[in-house]
């Protein structure tokens, strides 16, 4: 087994507030913190690295609204929040584009594709953009010829581009927003206890080690049940797989988003074309933590290419990996105060659209350990899934 030294892991951190998780929602409550309370002291402990869970190994799509398209959104959620939640992603990607534009992140503010893959699922984004429209937000209808026009995309039978939104590299937006954050950032710290201690949270190193601060957040995501069993019906742990080409002609200009989300297709600046989905052709492997790709699930991604954007279908592949993603019970994150442990709250149940969230989520949850009220508070308090 490996040794960790003193240095790595010192055997007390005391901080004002300390962070568990060193994902993007993590280091956006960092960032956010420095910006509203200059003074703090703020420690992020990351079990791995920072970057190591889905922030790391995500598509990088910043998209506006839920997963799910606007009409299903107002239906599920009724139309004042789905209205709230368009706004809040908005102010999240106007976020994102001011570090974009100042930090070396790889961000590109392109617009996003809401491609549809039936006449049904065009129904629904006709829908979309007339309640859109309604709500004060522009889009543009492309049909069948256009879509394949602008991108050479065959199959679709209409799509919404939405001018808003856009793509970024996340692990560097990780690494930058801690950079930004000032947080102290301990690595190779992995909590496995978490307790109050005199008004204070005291959180426990496996292996050895302890942290003390006044007030806790848990951003672990998908891994918040392996920390806190007793809160597992907040978040539940969902497999994503991708795969990345080598370079390829210029195809793609802005993030494609399909078949209900369950396809989501890209184009670095670099050529590489970064595709994942197909989840729900093979739910019931894609459940857990195991870090694998499956040769199924890979073959149905290059189905897709064939099917869809056959110009990048002989277009070798360079990479595939995979990553875990926390899915809430009703599709919405949350934030929520953690059960006899006063001063500690969590954050998860991103479902697969946590970067959309990212930077205004952080500031949601610095307000929150601040004690300022924030009016989104309501959209995402997880009281809504504990009181059952
Ligand atoms: C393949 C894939 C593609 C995706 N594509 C997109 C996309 O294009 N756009 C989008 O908006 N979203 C996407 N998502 C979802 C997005 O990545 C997540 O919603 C987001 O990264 C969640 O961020 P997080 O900081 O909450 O969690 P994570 O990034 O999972 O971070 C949690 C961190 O906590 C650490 N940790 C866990 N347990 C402990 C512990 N006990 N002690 C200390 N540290 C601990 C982990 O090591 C990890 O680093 C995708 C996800 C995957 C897997």
């Amino acid at each position: 087994m490996a040794t960790v030294s003193l240095w790595q892991r010192p055997a007390r951190v005391e901080a004002d507030v300390a962070i568990v998780g060193g994902g993007v929602i993590g280091t956006a409550t960092a960032w956010a913190l420095r910006r509203l309370a200059p003074d703090l002291r703020v420690a992020i402990l990351e079990a791995e690295r920072l970057a190591h869970g889905a922030s790391g190994r995500n598509a990088g799509f910043l998209l506006l609204g839920t997963a799910s398209d606007y009409a299903s959104a107002v239906e599920q959620y009724g139309r004042d929040a789905a209205r709230q939640i368009w706004a809040f992603t908005a102010e999240a990607f106007r976020l994102a584009a001011e570090v974009g534009e100042a930090e070396d992140v790889g961000f590109a503010h392109t617009g996003s594709v809401i491609a549809a893959a039936s006449d049904t699922d065009a129904a629904r984004l006709r829908r979309s953009r007339a309640l859109l429209a309604e709500d004060g937000v522009e889009t543009q209808w492309w049909d069948e010829a256009d879509i394949d026009d602008e991108m050479g995309g065959l199959g679709f039978p209409g799509a919404l581009f939405v001018p808003e939104g856009g793509a970024i590299d996340p692990a560097r937006l990780v690494r930058a927003l801690a950079r930004l954050s000032d947080a102290q950032v301990y690595e190779n710290w992995r909590v496995e206890g978490v307790e109050s201690e005199g008004g204070r949270v005291r959180l426990v190193a496996e292996g050895g080690g302890e942290a003390v601060a006044d007030r806790v957040l848990l951003a672990t995501n998908a891994f918040l049940p392996r920390l806190l069993p007793g809160l597992s019906h907040v978040v539940r742990p969902v497999r994503a797989q991708m795969l990345a080409t080598a370079p390829a002609p210029p195809t793609l200009d802005a993030p494609v988003y399909s078949h209900e989300g369950y396809f989501y297709v890209r184009q670095r600046a670099d050529g590489r074309v970064l595709l994942g989905g197909a989840r729900h052709l093979h739910r019931d492997a894609e459940v857990g933590y195991d870090d694998a790709t499956t040769e199924a699930l890979q073959a149905s991604l290059g189905d897709y290419l064939a099917t869809h954007f056959p110009t990048l279908a002989g277009v070798p592949v360079e990479r595939r990996w995979s990553g875990t993603m926390g899915f809430s019970p009703d599709g919405l994150p949350c934030l929520g105060a953690v059960p006899g442990v006063p001063g500690a709250r969590f954050a998860a149940g991103f479902t697969g659209h946590g970067m959309g969230y990212a930077l205004r989520f952080g500031v949601l949850a610095a307000r929150t350990l601040l004690g300022e009220s924030d009016d989104a508070l309501d959209l995402f308090h997880a009281d809504r899934l504990m009181s059952g």
